[in-house]
């Protein structure tokens, strides 16, 4: 043990000499370097990154279409700079389709309380139409943790409850890589999520396994660019301030 313990180490130590002595041989400057030029954004409070797809900024839908047709405008109600769903109408969806992206995204619970569990002030954003990062008024209101806000809905559950009072606006952030899948259709990279719940992270780098199924086993669907999704389920969930950057 001993002997192998000193072999090991008269190892570690000639390559920590070697590489010190490599080291020397490198100035500053070797390691420097001038391009590519790196493009400016500018950013201002409550305001878009100048190099943001604004996809609503509280004016019109002209973003968004219905997920039943997408030849139809989408259905929801702007006023006063806010989007409300309207229950029974069904999901909106972007016009564009994206692959990896920042999302930034804000929404708030109902005025009127009511329900309860998932029913109340649900709604979800479908990253590529797919997989949802649920939204649900989670005040006082208990459910299955991996159904609650912040959850990637049916598979992971926050990984703290990032909340505020019932009225208040929450934001998301969202950081997205979308699953690759080879030439033959096979899965080879899973999608990956980070989500920051009013600044606060609560999914980390979390492999989406999956489709985001209400009953059953997530489903691999093989896919490409999608669009973002936002659900209708029945309640009046209010959204502002919605813009995303192609990464
Ligand atoms: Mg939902």
């Amino acid at each position: 043990m001993n002997k192998i313990y000193s072999i090991s180490s008269i190892i570690s130590l000639s390559l920590i000499s070697s590489l010190t002595y490599a080291q020397t041989k490198f100035k500053p400057e070797d390691t420097e370097f001038y391009t590519p030029k790196i493009r400016t954004v500018t950013t201002a409070p409550n305001q878009a990154p100048s190099d943001a797809l604004v996809l609503f900024d509280g004016s019109n839908l002209d973003q968004w279409v219905s997920s039943k047709n997408a030849q139809e405008k989408a259905p929801w109600t702007v006023k006063n700079g806010v989007l409300t769903s309207s229950p029974k109408t069904g999901d909106i969806q972007t016009k564009e389709n994206f692959e990896d992206f920042q999302l930034h995204i804000e929404w708030k619970s109902p005025e009127v309380i009511k329900g309860e569990g998932q029913g109340r002030g649900n709604s979800g954003i479908f990253l590529q139409g797919h997989y949802e990062i649920q939204v649900l008024d989670n005040n006082q209101n208990p459910t299955y943790v991996n159904g609650q806000a912040g959850s990637v809905y049916k598979q992971q559950p926050p990984l703290v409850t990032a909340v505020k009072p019932a009225g208040e606006w929450h934001t998301y952030d969202i950081l997205y890589t979308a699953p690759r899948f080879n030439q033959d259709g096979i899965l080879i990279k899973k999608g990956i999520v980070t989500l920051l719940h009013n600044g606060v992270v609560v999914q980390y780098n979390t492999q989406i396994e999956g489709t985001t199924e209400y009953i059953g086993l997530p489903k691999t669907l093989v896919h490409g660019p999608g669009p973002i999704v936002l659900q209708d389920h029945g309640d009046l969930v209010n959204f502002r301030n919605i813009w995303i950057r192609r990464l």
